[in-house]
């Protein structure tokens, strides 16, 4: 028997273990079954090069509860330590003895999981008291029993232990027994060892007989130790891609559309499957994440330092051994390995989604919709994936058809270049509520496209930034004429006068809300355009909408909606307006003279000349009704005021 100290820095370790280091205390669990693997996997390619003898026996590492004795055991029948080892590897916790023995057999080793820091020690997070009982898989060693109660001082010493290998015995301090249920264990289990490469047993299966639940015979197997991702592409199949993915989201029922199998050996080491899932709605976004491993050790679903954000849409794994793990985030961001592994996975799905695109142009045209926000977001945020993405990047009309911007370039162009030389290129959001605006454009032999989704504001301005001369503009922005404008615009014969009077007369009887403003003005449009219509400014439109999405520009967003509502010159019904405007002579008066104490004298000032003044003698009811029309042509009009025009419309009827 001897005592010692343990050989590290200083007595303050097991406070910073407990309080500091890990935060999380559950990864305990982990690292102890990390090891235990490890030992395993040693053992393996000990006996591959013949420096471990006989048969291997059993493998699998077991974890054990004694709800009596309050302890947690995980057991491995893996290559042990002498006394001599744990004294090096465990009493001098800066000595790791996985990067001595990576480096002795370097070309050898099947995976080794020993690069976590501090890992067995992180036993002491949440037990009073840890001991070690092996056997070290050497011939004539003699079987070891460590303990220690979480201060530096351990007590070693010769013991009796049946067969090779390793059992870690945790006595759960009482502030953790959520440690001693069986639940919190296999879930845990199931969290970071779902994929581990060696058998982890815990418990017995369990079966439903005759409407209760039964314990079997057989060994409860938590993982599965052949994932797909550490298989060959060329021994998969789609359904086997497909099983897996529902191995990783249990309760993911939708399929995904496709998936990427990452496998890179230079400059650094990666494997992988990310997965396309249908995107059905914002919730779903970030159900399902991108899980992280290191040699088949489950590390974290948070990957956002490690992937571009974009690419956290996607499911499936990432596994690298050289993603640092015990780094703080930011450092991640960092880290040369991390940014070239970024690099890659863009480029690697770049590449995927282009070979698609040109392999089978129909299917891939039916997949977009679902990934359309995908790569619009991915082109938003990646310089590089907005090169390679601008090749198979698509634009759906309003009939159904689907383009390359450079395709859709190429077939409006003639149409739809305006007397400048800008390319408008029409949209939509909405395409019920423009109806009227897209029946215009249309008959002029124009195309629009079709852009409600979530991201289209912001791409369409990127695209605009990207390409000179071209401009997008909502089809119902402004009438078609003043949009793609093919000539100088129409002129009326009207006087500012009169159409002041007929201003007034509309303005009295515009709708009036909170954040929503009107303005009247004027245009000689064609003369079987509507006689009144909405328009409203593209940029502004944009802004608000932009903001709707972006911090810092919530300047836009608490600007109030405003429209224009455009009365159209050049319509028989507004010409008709005018003929009836009355004309008047007015003498300004002293009225509203902030000079003249007392207040208006009614006297009229004798240098001041007459102002003409024209006032609209027509019934307010068809101004109510040419107002709602516009209204109702831009899908605006519901409610009450919609049950009175209709109503308005049947008394103007009989
Ligand atoms: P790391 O795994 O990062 O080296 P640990 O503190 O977890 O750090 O373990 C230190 C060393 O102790 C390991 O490298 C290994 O040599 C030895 N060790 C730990 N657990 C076992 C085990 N179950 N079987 C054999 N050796 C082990």
């Amino acid at each position: 028997m001897s005592k010692g100290n343990i050989g590290v820095t200083s007595d303050n370790i097991f406070p910073v273990i407990k309080k500091f280091l890990y935060s999380d205390h559950e990864i305990f669990l982990r690292e102890l079954i990390s090891n235990a693997v490890d030992a395993t996997q040693k053992l393996k390619t000990l006996a591959s090069v013949g420096e471990a003898k006989g048969d291997l026996g059993d493998l699998r590492v077991r974890v054990t509860i004694d709800k009596v004795k309050k302890t947690l055991t995980v057991s491995d029948h893996g290559i042990g330590m002498t006394a001599d080892e744990v004294d090096r590897y465990i009493n001098q916790i800066a000595f790791s003895g996985a990067e001595e023995f990576v480096n002795k057999y370097k070309d050898k080793t099947e995976a080794i999981i020993g690069h976590f820091g501090l890992g067995f020690y992180s036993a002491f997070m949440v037990s009073d008291k840890v001991e070690i009982f092996s056997q070290s898989y050497l011939p004539d060693a003699k079987a070891v029993h460590w303990s220690c109660a979480g201060d530096p001082e351990y007590n070693m010493e010769d013991t009796i232990k049946a067969d090779r290998g390793t059992d870690i015995v945790l006595h759960i301090n009482d502030e953790f027994t959520q440690y001693l249920e069986d639940a919190t264990i296999e879930s845990l289990l199931k969290k970071y060892c779902k994929f581990l490469p060696v058998e982890i047993a815990f418990g017995k299966k369990r079966e439903w007989k005759d409407g209760k639940e039964v314990e079997l015979d057989e060994e409860n197997i938590i993982n599965n130790v052949n994932p797909a991702w550490t298989r060959k592409p060329a021994d998969l199949k789609e359904e086997d891609y497909k099983s897996f993915y529902h191995e990783l989201y249990p309760t993911q029922f939708d399929e995904p559309l496709f998936h990427i199998h990452l496998n890179v050996d230079y400059p650094f080491h990666l494997t992988g499957i990310l997965y396309f899932p249908r995107i059905k709605n914002n919730l779903d976004i970030h159900r399902n994440k991108i899980q992280l491993y290191c040699n088949q050790v489950f590390v974290t679903d948070e990957v956002e330092n490690i992937v571009p954000e974009y690419l956290t849409l996607l499911h499936g794994v990432i596994d690298s051994p050289d993603i640092p793990l015990n780094v703080s985030r930011s450092y991640l961001q960092s880290d040369n390995n991390v940014k070239k592994i970024s690099a890659h996975i863009t480029k690697k799905v770049a590449d995927k989604l282009a070979e698609m695109y040109k392999a089978d142009r129909d299917d891939f045209c039916k997949k977009w919709d679902d990934i359309k926000l995908f790569i619009q977001y991915g082109m938003l945020s990646d310089e590089k994936f907005y090169e390679r993405a601008i090749g198979f990047a698509l634009f759906k009309n309003l009939d159904g058809e689907y383009f390359t911007l450079d395709d859709y370039k190429a077939k409006v162009r003639d149409a739809q270049t305006d007397k400048d030389g800008n390319l408008i290129i029409l949209y939509a959001q909405d395409p019920d509520a423009s109806y009227t605006y897209i029946e215009r454009a249309k008959a002029k032999g124009y195309d629009v496209l079709l852009m409600n989704g979530e991201l289209d504001v912001h791409a369409m301005s990127q695209l605009e930034q990207k390409n000179e001369k071209l401009r997008f503009v909502r089809v119902d922005s402004d009438i078609i004429e003043n949009i793609i404008r093919k000539e100088d615009a129409a002129k009326d014969n009207y006087s500012d006068e009169q159409k002041e009077g007929i201003r007034k007369a509309f303005e009295a009887l515009l709708p009036k809300a909170d954040k929503l403003n009107y303005y009247v003005s004027f245009e000689a449009a064609a003369a079987d355009a509507l006689p009144v219509f909405l328009t409203q400014n593209e940029f502004m439109r944009r802004m608000k909408e932009m903001s709707a999405h972006q911090q810092g520009m919530s300047f836009y967003g608490q600007m109030p909606d405003q429209y224009n509502l455009v009365i159209n010159t050049s319509h028989p019904l507004i010409q008709d307006l005018f003929a009836k405007l009355t004309e008047s002579q007015e003498q300004p008066t002293a009225e509203g003279d902030p000079t003249t104490e007392g207040g208006p004298t009614g006297e009229a000032d004798p240098t001041a000349k007459a102002v003409t003044k024209f006032t609209l003698s027509e019934n307010d009811e068809r101004i109510k009704q040419l107002i709602d029309l516009a209204l109702l042509a831009s899908g605006k009009l519901s409610g009450e005021p919609l049950a009175k025009f209709v109503n308005r419309s049947v008394e103007l009827l009989s």
